[in-house]
């Protein structure tokens, strides 16, 4: 495996030793006589800095070194995914939680499957509902959605519990897509890939992704999406929120792209082919 982090070490004929995640090394600046190496450089970004006197650089820029650094990016994501992962437990799934096994609004067992569709009658606040564990970029469940089953359920959906920071979901995508496509409710994602786009998301609303958008596009990130693509309701009100979060989204720098879909058509509805 290619380490070009110890490779510009090597090269440099740096002496070194292994502390941690880190290579230790003495100070490069200039202005500091490090006789007992102070000098701390990340094994996977590069990221430097002196304990001693402050000093802080990149070793690539430092050696002004051109080096594609997307690799390098991807590697330090994946550890600040797994470092977030560490100590959150998440939620159990409720009592009597039972696999949802039959079609439910035209989209077939294997995609419910796939997304871990349950219901339970041992939850007063779940019962008649079709239930998805929402798992964070950490991959632990954080939420439960409950759809009505009953088409005069009323509400429609529920977050259990309520008061929840939804985030983008699936934070997974099958690898290798440069791109993903993100919608805005937990149903219009699930016919999409159920109809065979697997590179979809959802973001539970116009409006959720508007906050934390950095943390919530880490994963996507870290999986090597550099592309993405809005399809939100072809109402004004998705198309004003498609408007809003695309700066939001490239300042992350991802290459947004707003898809555009008949006016007044609710995407669950368009999307919805037999039912
Ligand atoms: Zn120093």
């Amino acid at each position: 495996m290619s380490d070009p982090v110890l490779d510009l070490i090597n090269k440099n004929n740096l002496a070194f030793s292994v502390s941690g995640r880190d290579y230790l090394i003495k100070c490069l600046s200039p202005d500091h006589e490090d006789s007992n190496p102070s000098f701390r450089i990340d094994k996977v970004t590069g990221i430097a800095h002196c304990f001693s006197c402050g000093f802080k650089t990149n070793l690539f820029k430092y050696y002004g070194v051109f080096t594609n650094p997307v690799p390098i990016k991807i590697a330090a994501l994946k550890e600040k995914l797994a470092e977030l992962s560490r100590g959150n437990l998440g939620l159990e799934l409720p009592a009597g939680h039972t696999p949802y096994l039959k079609q439910f609004r035209g989209i077939s067992p294997q995609t419910l499957k796939y997304f871990g569709a349950f219901y339970t009658n041992q939850v007063e606040k779940l019962q008649d509902r079709i239930i998805f564990p929402i798992k964070d970029i950490t991959t632990k469940i954080v939420v439960f959605v409950g759809r009505h089953t009953l088409s005069n359920g009323n509400p429609r959906y529920i977050n259990y519990p309520s008061g929840v920071r939804m985030p983008v979901f699936p934070s997974h995508l099958p690898s290798g897509y440069p791109s993903m496509v993100i919608v805005e409710g937990v149903f219009d994602m699930l016919n999409l890939y159920d109809k065979g786009l697997e590179n979809v998301v959802c973001s539970f609303g116009t409006n959720t992704l508007q906050n934390d958008t950095k943390q919530k596009l880490l994963p996507f990130k870290a999986q090597g999406i550099t592309h993405i693509y809005l399809l939100f309701d072809g109402d004004e009100a998705g198309d004003k929120a498609a408007k809003a979060l695309k700066p939001l989204i490239e300042a992350e720098n991802f290459i947004v792209e707003i898809i555009r879909i008949r006016k007044s058509t609710d995407s669950e509805e368009l999307k919805k082919a037999d039912n």
